[in-house]
Formats: structure tokens, C-alpha cells, sequence
């Protein structure tokens, strides 16, 4: 994979730094309307990591309010 060509869930690379970026008190940082449609959280379970709905790590979040973009397939 060539540098600077990243693309996580719609998200690119600089996109993602950006908003992993250390942000304690600054609002500015925050996910668009677009991005959490799309999936993507501050997971607490995961200590704040951002993660996406489609990232593995989704599995073990326990979120309430993406319980609407769990899949129940069986
Ligand atoms: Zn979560």
C-alpha cells in the first residue's frame, strides 16, 4: 500500500490523525454529521478510541447508542 493513498471506511489518513490528535478541551475536534452516519466513535470501551463499525475492534464495543448499526446476521 502506497503512503498517503490511506483510506479507512471513507476516512483518510489525515483525516483519522487529525482527530486522534490529543483534543482535551477542544471542541473543534469533533466527528461531522457524515462521519457518525457513517459509523465511526469515540468507543468507550475501547478508551476513546475512534473506530469505525466495520473495524473488528467494533466487536467488542458496547455502546448503546451504535446498537443501530449492529448487523444481527446469524
Ligand atoms: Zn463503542
Amino acid at each position: 500500500m502506497a503512503n498517503g493513498e490511506f483510506v479507512k471506511h471513507g476516512m483518510t489518513q489525515e483525516r483519522f490523525d487529525f482527530l486522534m490528535q490529543p483534543f482535551e478541551g477542544d471542541e473543534s475536534v469533533i466527528l461531522t454529521a457524515d462521519e457518525l452516519k457513517d459509523g465511526w466513535h469515540w468507543c468507550d470501551e475501547w478508551d476513546g478510541l475512534l473506530i469505525h463499525k466495520d473495524d473488528i475492534e467494533f466487536k467488542h464495543c458496547k455502546c448503546e447508542f451504535m446498537n443501530k448499526f449492529r448487523k444481527e446476521n446469524i
